[in-house]
């Protein structure tokens, strides 16, 4: 292709992308709306819009009446026109869906996996992918992969997932060569931050954290509305940061890191310390036991509460992002967890930096990690979705 051709077509992908996402960010909108927003000309509009009617991306969908002169037809996605695969691999079982253009979620399929890792993991991804695929949704035009544990996704590559025992997996070339569809593999809590941020109602922030609280703890963090992921990928992991004064040991080998504190399972171990009790408690019994009353219980999660909260300062005055989201296990204990978490955290950091920080939780629970897979595909540009590019 000479210069001048690879130039054309960039104009026109770019073009394309413009209208495409101005289309999909106003639901309904006109072709000389469209002009006036991208400042693209009438002509251009008309030419890109006909192509995206051609691919089945876009349709007329009625008349705007609102105007004086005459009214203009308007345009609007056809969100099932595509569909993607997300996947959850960061709770108790794998959950998969397929997801249409608008983040609507059409089929969950959900896997146990309760004792498995290495090989057997692996072997439950594809029996997950395969249920889904067999579902008949056509076209799928991508699978995206939220999984626990340090991620290169530029490589596609799982470098270390402790629980499920993974330790260099190249997850993504594994799957495009068993299914032949584009895979993006992605840490759990930054797939999770992308489907809160997307979909949960935080489009117009440019700036977000979102702190995912479970049997660890992990962060994804968006910068003016990109997933920002760091020099290698792991922006983020804050569950193994040390919290002074602290000597427990953590499954990672190292002691002292904020997951013996904050975590689902540090709540968990603390109160049978606490109670004394010999049996197996889970967090459901924890749960049942704060509900009631419980002193021991109320103790733990508000300590762990606390030590979060403590943390959250430090982000808060280091990157002086003011919108943080809580999800995960943790957030079950509701408004009394959440408060414990917010007086740490205006207390750990100057006041001026911390008193602006809205704490909130998140509204989309394990389903953000699935969206958020999905939606990756389609954070820098829409290539996915058109079944050939231009020559
Ligand atoms: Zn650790």
């Amino acid at each position: 292709m000479t210069p001048k051709k690879a130039t054309q077509q960039l104009t026109k992908q770019h073009n394309r992308d413009l209208v495409l996402r101005t289309i999909i960010e106003n639901q309904q909108i006109s072709r000389a709306d469209i002009a006036r927003a991208t400042k693209l000309t009438r002509a251009t509009v008309s030419e890109v819009v006909s192509g995206l009617m051609a691919e089945g991306l876009v349709e007329e969908v009625g008349l705007d009446t609102s105007g004086n002169g005459k009214p203009s037809i308007l345009l609007s996605l056809v969100p099932d026109s595509r569909y993607l695969i997300g996947l959850n691999l960061g709770q108790d079982k794998f959950i998969g869906a397929i997801v249409n253009l608008s983040g609507e979620i059409k089929e969950t399929v959900e896997v146990p996996i309760v004792g498995s890792d290495g090989e057997k993991a692996l072997q439950f991804v594809y029996e997950i992918l395969n249920q889904l695929l067999a579902k008949g949704w056509e076209p799928i035009i991508g699978i995206g992969i939220g999984t626990p544990g340090l991620v290169n996704t530029r490589e596609g590559k799982v470098v270390d997932a402790v629980n499920l025992d993974w330790e260099d997996l190249p997850l993504a070339s594994l799957l495009q060569e068993r299914y032949g569809l584009p895979v993006s593999v992605l840490n759990d809590s930054q797939a999770t931050a992308i489907g809160e941020f997307v979909y949960g109602g935080h489009r117009s922030e440019s700036n977000l954290i979102v702190i995912n609280v479970k049997h660890g703890i992990g962060a994804g963090i968006l910068i003016n509305g990109q997933l920002f992921q760091g020099d290698d990928g792991s922006a983020g992991e804050i569950g193994h940061v040390r919290v002074h004064g602290n000597d427990l040991p953590c499954r990672c080998g190292q002691i002292g890191c904020l997951e013996t504190l904050a975590s689902a399972q540090a709540v968990v171990r603390r109160y049978k310390e606490l109670s004394a009790e010999a049996q197996l408690i889970s967090l459901d019994e924890v749960e049942k036991k704060f509900v009631e009353g419980d002193g021991n219980a109320r103790q733990v999660v508000l300590e762990a509460g606390r030590y979060l909260g403590e943390f959250i300062g430090f982000l808060a005055a280091t990157l002086n992002i003011q919108e943080i989201i809580l999800t995960g296990d943790m957030t079950r204990f509701g408004e009394p967890w959440l408060n414990a978490v917010r007086q740490a955290m205006l207390h750990s950091a100057l006041e001026r930096l911390t008193q602006n920080t809205q704490l909130e939780v998140g509204e989309l629970d394990y389903r953000a990690c699935i969206l958020g897979a999905a939606a990756h595909f389609l954070m820098d540009g829409y290539a996915l979705l058109f079944r050939q590019a231009e020559s």
